[in-house]
């Protein structure tokens, strides 16, 4: 990675005018995926000093900072209290420690990494990204978004329902990325499947969510059969670590386990 230029910025406003200077401006969290990709930068944009890396919460919503680091935030005690742990738990399937002490929680939203095991933890919850200049988005919407967001992220919003939640990260070494990713949620009576890595970035199985929706007390064949559903509506693609076939074989079993687990 080389880069012309490392620029602190003083505010958003700032941070934001220097982004617009020059296509070849990148805004710096923690530089992990940026020093990874080794392209070439005019100027790194640091966020570091905007205030930006705490958690609160308002009576509604937990309200992550943009520059809270991944471990930061799997140890948060607001964060461990939402859905059981599995937001948090889901972030701790990142590398190491020293790694995620460095890592932030808007550098793994805004590089919407097919592999990312932080979208797909909080992708079945209801969860907003709030922007500057002012706007905001649903996670979901932002993930189908195909355009680039010329913007900061400032913080994300994650709703505080009452519900549980399940996260399986399937790897080969303890340390790898993942082969597939299931999330699947049971808030307010309902479920929602999500599956990502498969491998591209993670998306809501919608139809077989739907489905299992439909039945008042679902039974394990229902769980199985919307497992099926799930890895027919999503698109599942081989690559070197694992063949589509295998990702699908390993999606039906854990998303019928994660229903299983979140209807108890
Ligand atoms: C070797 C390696 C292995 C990894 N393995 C995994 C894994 O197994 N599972 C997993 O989920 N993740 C994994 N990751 C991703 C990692 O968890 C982080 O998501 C990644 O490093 C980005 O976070 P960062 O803070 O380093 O962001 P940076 O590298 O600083 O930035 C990443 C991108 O986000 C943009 N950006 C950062 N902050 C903002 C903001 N506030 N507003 C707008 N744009 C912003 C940057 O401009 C850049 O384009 C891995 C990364 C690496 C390098």
């Amino acid at each position: 990675m080389r880069a012309n230029e490392y620029y602190r910025a003083s505010s958003l406003e700032d941070a934001y005018s220097k982004l617009q200077e020059d296509p070849k401006n990148v805004l710096l969290a923690g530089g992990l995926w940026i020093k990874k990709m080794g392209q070439s930068y005019n100027a790194l944009i640091d966020l570091s000093t905007l205030g930006l890396n705490k958690i609160s919460e308002t009576k509604e919503e937990v309200i992550v900072g943009s520059m809270v680091t991944e471990r930061d935030f799997e140890n948060s005690p607001l964060i461990k209290s939402l859905y059981g742990d599995a937001i948090s738990f889901a972030t701790r399937e990142v590398m190491g420690v020293n790694f995620r002490n460095l890592a932030t929680i808007g550098g793994s939203i805004m590089g919407r990494y097919p592999f990312s095991d932080v979208i797909t933890g909080l992708l079945p919850y209801d969860v907003t990204l709030h922007f500057y200049p002012e706007q905001e988005m649903k996670l979901e919407e932002f993930l189908l978004f195909r355009g680039k967001i010329n913007a900061i992220l400032v913080d994300i919003r994650i709703k505080k329902h009452v519900g549980k939640g399940f996260f399986k990260k399937v790897k080969t070494t303890a340390l790898d990325f993942p082969i597939v990713n299931i999330a699947v949620s049971e808030v307010n009576d309902k479920y929602t499947i999500v599956v990502g890595a498969r491998p591209m970035v993670a998306a809501i199985a919608h139809k077989a969510s739907d489905y299992i929706n439909s039945i008042s007390s679902p039974s394990r064949d229902d769980f199985v059969k919307a497992a099926e559903i799930a890895t027919e509506e999503l698109q599942f693609l081989d690559n070197k670590d694992a063949s589509k076939e295998y990702r699908i074989d390993l999606a039906r079993v854990y998303i019928r386990r994660g229903l299983e687990e979140v209807s108890k």
